[in-house]
């Protein structure tokens, strides 16, 4: 064969078949329950390794002369002799784990432990090792263990912790009915596809619902689906969920679970679109605004496509900015799907109020100033300022109010809040587009805002921030409008404040 490497790399397709790149280690997941398990030493790493050990079911034997306090934790899970390891303690060990004091020490184990025929780790001496121990994510009977053969346990970790997030505590529970249920389709004596089918079917309603406990009818819907009896599609679902104020870091990790299983996903226009390509690849995504330039629906319109998506077995994310549950017109929503059968989950977003209290680096309950925290919408049926609004509460100098959908009425709300007895002076501020990277801040006494608006015209959503805790902003806003000058040319504006 040629020596030109880029020969070779041009063969290799046609003389080999596709081959398992080198494995640093082999993963094995070892059956231990009722089996002995050895562990000399009685450190904290050793007490570690023990109780993993009787957590997996073994019996464990702890030889130390010396147990330290987390051994001795550890209580009747395992039984402690206090004494050092001799080499006829190890036989009829399954595992032997050893926490050795120096190389001396550890090569003695080692040998004692092949002499006896078990596979043997010594803590942190890896030349004396068959096997290492990875990080553990526990869903029993579901277990994930991560590698990195030692190179870089803290990586490892911090990759157990991304994987932990990822896996809803409830495939516990699906993992447990699989086991239970899997003699019942065996017993069906049917062929390796029937059952292939019927496993992905159950698969597919674990991962769409986790944090059901599957019950009586998955169990059915299993041995049906083995059987070849055809299955009713899914029971449809719509998940009412919340896609935050507008950057997609501030997602829960619900909502991009329920994103990457949908089918079906339908948007309003102020969800960012890069929320939105977190959906599922083959999802269908709908964008069902009610305002902008694009032809929009209508509530009563949403909510048919909702019922019938759902009933056609569809999974359906709803894609609400903010929180569904304000300002968001979820009740009607909610109803129309109870009443039409429809199972439906909410998933709370980060709402815009939050959004810009987190821009603004101003806590809305600060201690001194703040007393009630009101969300209100200045928007009513007809478009006007409504007129049913608790002036006094809003008047009330002890109060933040945030107003959602109020740059339209603002000029109204100002004058009929300086008519009702609020101090003109009041702190407050608008907050265009809070967390996207076009986010503008504007400040004023409330007397002065609705002039400062006018001359801006913001054309993105806007929240309007009443009240004395916007005075704690006065003596942070300078430097940090500088700091974020300095950190992104995208925040257009920065309105010098008179308060
Ligand atoms: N359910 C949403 C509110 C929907 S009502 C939530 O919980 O945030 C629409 C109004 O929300 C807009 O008119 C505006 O007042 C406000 N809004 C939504 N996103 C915003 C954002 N990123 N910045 C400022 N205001 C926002």
């Amino acid at each position: 064969m040629s020596a030109d490497p880029y020969l070779q790399e041009r063969r290799a397709p046609e003389t080999h078949l596709p081959r398992m790149e080198a494995l640093a280690s082999l993963p094995l997941f070892f059956k231990l329950a009722g089996a002995r398990a050895l562990v000399a030493g009685g450190g904290d790493g050793a007490a570690w390794k023990a109780e993993l050990l009787a957590a997996a079911g073994a019996q464990v034997d702890v030889y130390a002369a010396d147990a330290g306090a987390a051994m001795r934790e550890l209580g009747d899970t395992v039984t402690l002799y206090a004494r050092a390891w001799t080499p006829a303690d190890l036989e009829g060990a399954a595992l032997a784990i050893g926490d050795c004091a120096d190389a001396g020490e550890a090569r003695a184990f080692r040998a004692a432990a092949k002499a006896a025929g078990a596979p043997v780790n010594v803590i942190d001496k890896p030349d004396y090792c068959d096997f290492q121990f990875g990080a553990i994510v526990n869903r029993s009977p579901l277990v994930v263990g991560i590698s990195t053969d030692g190179a870089a346990p803290v990586f490892g970790q911090a990759l157990r912790a991304r994987i932990e997030t990822l896996l809803p505590h409830g495939f516990a529970r699906w993992a447990r009915a699989a086991h239970d249920w899997r003699p019942l389709v065996q017993a069906l004596g049917l062929d390796f596809r029937a059952r292939r089918s019927a496993w992905e079917l159950f698969t597919r309603r674990a991962l769409d619902a986790p944090e059901r406990a599957p019950d009586a009818r998955d169990r059915e819907a299993l041995v049906d689906a083995a059987r070849g009896a055809a299955v009713a599609p899914g029971p449809g679902s719509v998940a009412l969920v919340g896609a935050g104020p507008g950057d997609p870091e501030l997602l829960t990790l619900k909502a991009v679970r329920l994103l990457q299983s949908a089918d079906v996903v339908l948007y309003d226009d102020l969800v960012s679109p890069h929320v939105v390509e977190m959906a599922r690849r083959e999802a269908e995504r709908v964008a069902v605004g009610k305002r902008g330039y694009k032809p929009s629906c209508t509530q009563q319109e949403i909510t048919g496509m909702l019922v019938e998506l759902a009933q056609a077995g569809k999974r359906v994310v709803r894609l609400k900015g903010g929180d569904p549950m304000i300002f968001g017109r979820a009740g009607e929503e909610i109803a129309a799907l109870r009443q039409a059968g429809v199972r439906v989950e909410i998933v709370p977003g980060v709402t815009a109020a939050s959004g810009a209290a987190a821009a603004l680096q101003v806590s809305l309950t600060h201690r001194d100033h703040a007393r009630r925290l009101q969300l209100i919408t200045a928007h009513a049926r007809d478009g006007k300022l409504p007129a049913d609004l608790d002036w006094r509460a809003l008047c009330d100098p002890a109060a933040t109010s945030i107003v959602y959908m109020g740059v339209k009425t603002l000029p109204a709300l100002v004058t009929r809040l300086i008519a009702e007895g609020i101090d003109p002076q009041t702190p407050a501020a608008v907050v265009e587009r809070a967390t996207w990277p076009d986010e503008r801040q504007f400040f004023a006494p409330l007397a002065d805002l609705p002039a400062m608006i006018a001359a801006a015209a913001p054309k993105g959503p806007c929240l309007v921030v009443i009240g004395a805790v916007l005075g704690e902003y006065a003596m942070t806003a300078d430097a940090r409008a500088s700091v974020k000058n300095q950190g992104s040319e995208t925040h257009v504006l920065e309105q010098k404040i008179h308060l």
